[in-house]
């Protein structure tokens, strides 16, 4: 495993520093790249120098598969060595771009409605986002340069790179978090040969000492426990002005909570495959009877968030993180990004794709109960949706439909 010590490499770049002192006449200036990723709809995007994750991160990460928080995943063991270096992942590479997308949506589903998580939406994001980023590469010069594009598809720790690009942090409920944006985002990478004559510095945590997406865990998933890793349950500032951290909390804000993936909710209605135990069906039931305080009226409640002040109320945002009543959810689970303050800053996303359809929209709770094979790939045509199958969502739909949860 390697180090993050400072060197410097063949165009003697200091890597602590993030600098070149070189002439790098075959470098790229990020600004460009950055200038056309905002163009092209992006809300975020930053680069970083490819090579090892930190020796804590991978560690981490090793721990928790280790403890088997990974649940059914088992994929998450495979190819830790490319997962844990994408020059590994792609020979050559040399930069990591990363881009964060939107997708807080347009309209949202009522209270009285069965709910889906709000990135199964719309159209499935894995086409979405690599057709932008083909585009991005085609239009920059990073067409000249070798790519490879990354979008849930690659083992490859796509928040760690998010956050070394200096787009966000990942939050204490796992998921990364954009400065002024939220965590309603999408991310994608882009591991290349090019070299960027700066690098974006690591973005530091500003979760401070909040615990409101703990508290909103209707199943205590989240744990502050000191064997963590940085995994997201569901699934970025134009940041090259970020601050910088000392790299020890820039470490630890990688590390300070973990995810157990056999109480989410999110793991559970999505990616585990067959019937329910009955230990599973008791989680689903206490969460039902749990009225989880995901927030209070007041955005902080005691906490001391770094950037507090920069938290603003948006609308209906805010309304949803407010509303404490417990949602039926049928497809993922977004408690722990809702009861989040930064996410009040977050606003409908403008990509066309990812708005939810009308008949999405007025499903009832009994259209869902007398769904169809043909309704359900009539509605999730193109659909992330489609992951889960249709007896997936039937097996989700029914915990309400017979009560199972007593
Ligand atoms: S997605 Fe839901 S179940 Fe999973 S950690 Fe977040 S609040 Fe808990
Ligand atoms: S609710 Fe948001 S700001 Fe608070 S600890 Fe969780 S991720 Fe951090």
């Amino acid at each position: 495993m390697s180090s993050d010590s400072s060197t410097l490499t063949s165009h003697g770049r200091d890597t602590l520093n993030n600098n070149c002192s070189c002439s790098c006449k075959n470098s790229i200036n990020a600004e460009i790249i950055k200038a056309e990723a905002l163009r092209l709809g992006f809300s975020a995007c930053g680069v970083a120098q490819a090579g090892p994750v930190s020796e804590e991160h991978a560690d981490a990460f090793l721990r928790w598969t280790a403890d088997g928080k990974h649940a059914g995943m088992a994929y998450m063991t495979n190819y830790t060595d490319l997962r844990f270096n994408p020059c590994k992942l792609m020979p050559g590479a040399r930069s990591v771009v990363s881009v964060a997308l939107n997708y807080y949506p347009q309209q949202l589903l009522g209270a009285d409605q069965y709910q889906f998580a709000f990135y199964a939406y719309g159209k499935d994001y894995h086409d979405v986002l690599r057709a932008r980023l083909q585009q991005l590469v085609a239009s920059t010069p990073l067409a000249d340069a070798e790519c490879r594009i990354c979008v849930d598809t690659a083992p490859i720790l796509e928040r760690y790179w998010a956050q070394h690009s200096g787009i966000g942090w990942i939050g204490t409920n796992k998921n990364l978090i954009v400065p002024h944006i939220g965590s309603f985002v999408f991310l994608g990478e882009i591991v290349t040969s090019a070299e960027f004559s700066q690098y974006d510095a690591p973005m530091t945590n500003h979760c401070g000492n909040c615990r409101r997406c703990f508290d909103a865990c209707p199943t205590k998933a989240l744990t502050s426990s000191p064997s963590s890793s940085s995994i997201s349950p569901s699934s970025s500032s134009i940041s090259s002005s970020s601050p910088v951290s000392p790299s020890s909390s820039f470490n630890n804000s990688f590390t300070a909570s973990s995810l157990d993936a056999r109480r989410c909710f999110s793991y559970l209605t999505i990616e585990h495959r067959g019937e329910y135990t009955d230990e599973m069906l008791r989680l689903f039931s206490e969460s039902m009877h749990n009225n989880a305080d995901g927030c209070t009226s007041h955005p902080v409640r005691g906490c001391n968030l770094a950037d507090e002040t920069e938290i603003a109320t948006n609308g209906e945002t805010a309304e949803m993180i407010h509303d404490n009543s417990p949602k039926h959810y049928v497809y993922g689970c977004d408690r722990c990004q809702l009861a989040c303050p930064h996410n009040r800053n977050a606003v409908p996303t403008s990509v066309a794709e990812f708005a939810p359809s009308h008949q999405f929209l007025s499903m009832k709770p009994t259209d869902w109960h007398q769904l169809s094979r043909e309704d359900y790939q009539n509605l999730f045509r193109g659909s992330a949706v489609k992951r889960v199958k249709y007896e997936g969502l039937l097996r989700n739909i029914s915990l309400f439909v017979d009560e199972k949860m007593g």
